[in-house]
């Protein structure tokens, strides 16, 4: 009997053919999580803690089962049954525990611990639902609260459990844990996600409201819907000081039961804190080792010596900042701690207003208390690091240059290729060998740039992925698409600095541009999908415009055979590994300076397709690697950004009096989009680009429509196109994020790796 047979009996009495979807998934999670716990843990010295709010994991039984190295096995055994993974992994509910980039990259961020042999967990909390789910209706976007654990769902309750203590109570925490397996590797690390027994879905009162005021009810039940969205602060502070005052506690536990004496805690964790979220770890490991009978200043300086920050942002209103009569609310003893730490800069540094922690306003600059704190400050890819040194933390460059490092931010290649599109991960294997699967070394493929049988495989392989992709929004979201089409994808959270509305204003330059008799050689289908905060009204405007476009398009036959908009529904994890694979055109056009790195331009870039983009964030490094010749680039350059908000010297309104601009802006509350959409909305969005426009959406707009242009001409030479998505594919390796947990590892957190690299 082989293994699955061997579970279907034990747990239903049924051979697998009499098993349905939701059974064999159910076999197949124990299966995993039984083998995972087989591994053991790591027993080394020091130990890093990732602690972040959001871990973006997704679905995680074909992944699990590609890092034990089981998969090819359990695939054929299902396909000799007639079943395949794909369809029987439709019965998991996808865990989607992060917003967006942040969330994904911690998520990437632990596979690869995991897969360098780092002893290292992910700490967090485990919310009972993640990211809302987004419906649509009436062309916007609805919101419904995500269940994901079901039961048979990858945590794990563990044992350990700790007090916290607020003002008004003190909350007994449970831990639960989920499995972090690295690729073939012998050893397990693990996410820490801490809970409370008494949160109830019973306070939910419609759609993804609930009373923000219980907090024994509330503090874990849902995943902060955004850093945009200002309501439920307080519950946010709570979850904050909630996940670090375990995590701290879950600390000093096995450092001592590892033999600390907690002067020497440094030797046995290190924190690296994923943005300001966990920066009350900060104050609050200093509270604990006093507790403890650690002096002050020793306190002080223990903690500094093992935690380091990551920015992930120079987005003003992203940047936390705490009202101290907030921190007063619910955690005076810690804010008593951040007093004490402010007034000694205020003491060291006392006409330096800008790197002060509270300020005249008395608001705590979270990223403030991180750097002073902390030992190590890292942006997320060359160009932020750079405008973080020269302007957004200048005044802190100058005190601590030694403190600023840069990490560029990467992608686990073992989801965003080897899983997300097994045909041309196998395809590499054939031309390469299966060494990349543990070094990411693409550009042996480079011998290849002249076979014209190797890019007529890849040209075959896009389209199987544009064919599975069909399949799967018919199904999803009731969509027909053309897979004889160019496939144009932005997907990503939907924020004005993204610039959406941009692409928005191109899809309806090209639908004018059809009617006016202007037949592209090739059908186009520009795909979006994100989520807008449900408190930021712009882009639920952005959304609805969007789904009203692509209504009217649809509804014109004489411009619907060339050119169809779609929206996807409910972007997350799963989404993305079905879209990315299918891509031509990589849509990574938001404004220079503000994308930190993005992560998404990483993974289109590895499953072939092209990238079009401004000078902004990891866009300039695959730049850089790819060269002009290999990339679509356009746009003004981050300093003249930087600048023009210094001087307040872009008006939008000079922008849409040009002939090109004004039309295609005032086709948004033209008679037919009135007819079809919300009239407030599209006045409202209409308004905003002419009179305000904050992230300069017009500025870059007829450049981008001409190198869009060109690129789609391009297109049309498929032997060239292919030879571009080739050299892209064999550059990709640098965003491995194993390269980029290396680099902090070489760094930051100094700790022994123990590579497998047996395939
Ligand atoms: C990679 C990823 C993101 C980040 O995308 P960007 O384009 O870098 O903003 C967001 N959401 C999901 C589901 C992802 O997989």
């Amino acid at each position: 009997m082989t293994i699955l047979e061997n579970y279907t009996q034990k747990l239903f009495n049924k051979s697998i053919d009499a098993c349905n979807d939701a059974e064999l998934y159910k076999a197949l999670l124990d299966i995993t999580r039984d083998k995972s716990r087989e591994l053991p843990t790591h027993d080394d010295k020091k130990k890093l803690y990732y602690f972040s709010a959001e871990f973006l994991i997704g679905k995680l039984l074909s992944n699990n089962l590609l890092n034990l190295g089981i998969y090819d096995e359990v695939n054929a055994e299902l396909q000799a049954h007639g079943k395949s993974i794909m369809d029987i992994e439709q019965a998991e509910n996808e865990p989607s525990l992060g917003n967006g980039g942040l969330g994904r990259l911690a998520a990437c961020f632990v596979d690869s611990i995991t897969k360098l042999g780092i002893n290292g967990d992910g700490v967090g909390l485990n919310y009972h639902f993640g990211l809302f789910r987004q419906v649509f209706k009436d062309n916007q976007q609805t919101t419904i609260p995500d269940a994901w654990l079901t039961g048979d769902d990858w945590t794990i309750q563990s044992k350990k459990a700790y007090t916290v203590p607020f003002r008004k109570f003190s909350l007994h925490s449970t831990l639960y844990d989920i499995d972090v397996l690295g690729y073939k590797q012998t050893k397990r690390n693990r996410l820490r996600l801490f809970d409370l027994d008494s949160v109830t879905s019973d306070i939910i009162e419609d759609g993804i409201s609930f009373d923000k005021h219980d907090i024994e009810k509330n503090l874990t039940l849902f995943l902060y819907p955004d850093d945009s969205d200002h309501a439920g602060e307080v519950l946010r502070i709570y979850q904050q000081y909630f996940m670090v005052s375990n995590g701290a506690q879950l600390i000093l536990e096995e450092a001592v039961a590892k033999g600390s004496n907690l002067h020497d805690l440094a030797d046995y964790a290190v924190i690296q804190i994923n943005d300001t979220h966990p920066a009350l770890v900060i104050p609050e490991m200093i509270r604990l080792l006093g507790e403890r009978g650690i002096e002050f200043d020793e306190a002080v300086e223990i903690v500094r010596s093992m935690t380091a920050f990551t920015n992930h942002t120079i987005l003003a209103e992203a940047l936390e900042k705490w009202p101290v009569s907030f921190l007063e609310e619910v955690i005076p003893n810690v804010m008593a701690i951040i007093r004490n730490l402010d007034a000694r800069i205020k003491a060291q540094f006392p006409d330096n207003d800008a790197v002060q922690i509270i300020d005249q306003f008395d608001r705590v600059h979270m990223a403030h208390l991180s750097i002073h704190y902390g030992f190590s400050v890292n942006g997320v890819a060359a160009l932020h690091t750079d405008i973080l040194k020269k302007s957004e933390l200048r005044a802190f460059y100058e005190i601590y240059p030694e403190k600023f490092n840069n990490k560029t931010n990467g992608i686990t290649f073992r989801r965003w290729i080897m899983d997300a599109n097994k045909e041309l991960s196998d395809y590499i294997d054939s031309l390469i060998g299966r060494k990349w699967h543990h070094t990411a070394e693409l550009e042996g493929l480079l011998n290849y740039v002249n076979d014209q049988a190797v890019l007529d495989k890849l040209e075959s392989i896009k389209f199987n992925n544009k064919l599975r992709l069909k399949h799967f929004l018919k199904e999803v979201q009731g969509v027909d698409i053309n897979e004889n089409s160019i496939f144009d994808i932005q997907i990503k959270r939907m924020h004005e600095y993204k610039r959406q509305q941009m692409n928005a204003l191109y899809v309806i330059n090209k639908y004018l541009d059809i009617k006016a008799g202007n037949i592209p050689a090739t059908p186009l289908t520009v795909f979006f999908g994100g989520k807008a905060a449900p408190a930021y009204t712009i882009a639920q405007d952005v959304i609805h415009l969007i789904l009203t476009l692509s209504q009217v398009i649809a509804n014109d036959p004489e411009v619907s055979p060339h050119l169809q908009l779609v929206m996807i529904e409910n972007y997350n994890v799963e989404r993305a590994q079905y879209l990315i694979p299918a891509c031509n055109i990589s849509e990574q056009i938001s404004l220079a300076s503000k994308e930190a790195s993005g992560t998404g331009n990483m993974k289109f870039m590895l499953n072939g397709a092209l990238t079009l983009g401004t000078e902004d964030g990891a866009n300039v490094e695959i730049h850089e690697l790819v060269g002009d010749d290999n990339i679509y680039i356009f746009g003004k350059h981050s300093d003249e950004i930087i600048k023009l908000y210094e001087t307040q010297g872009y008006v939008a309104r000079d922008y849409y009096e040009h002939d090109a601009i004004r039309p295609l802006v005032d086709f948004i509350v033209s008679d037919k989009m009135l007819a079809a959409g919300n009239e407030e909305r599209l006045n409202r969005l209409h308004h905003e680009l002419i009179s305000k426009d904050w992230f300069m959406t017009l500025i870059d707009l007829e450049e981008y429509i001409q190198v869009k242009e060109k690129m789609l001409a391009d297109y049309e030479n498929r032997t060239e196109w292919n030879k571009k998505a080739l050299i892209n594919i064999a550059k990709a390796g640098f965003f491995s994020s194993d390269r980029t947990i290396a680099e902090y590892n070489r760094d930051i957190w100094h700790l022994k790796e123990n590579r497998v690299e047996i395939d």
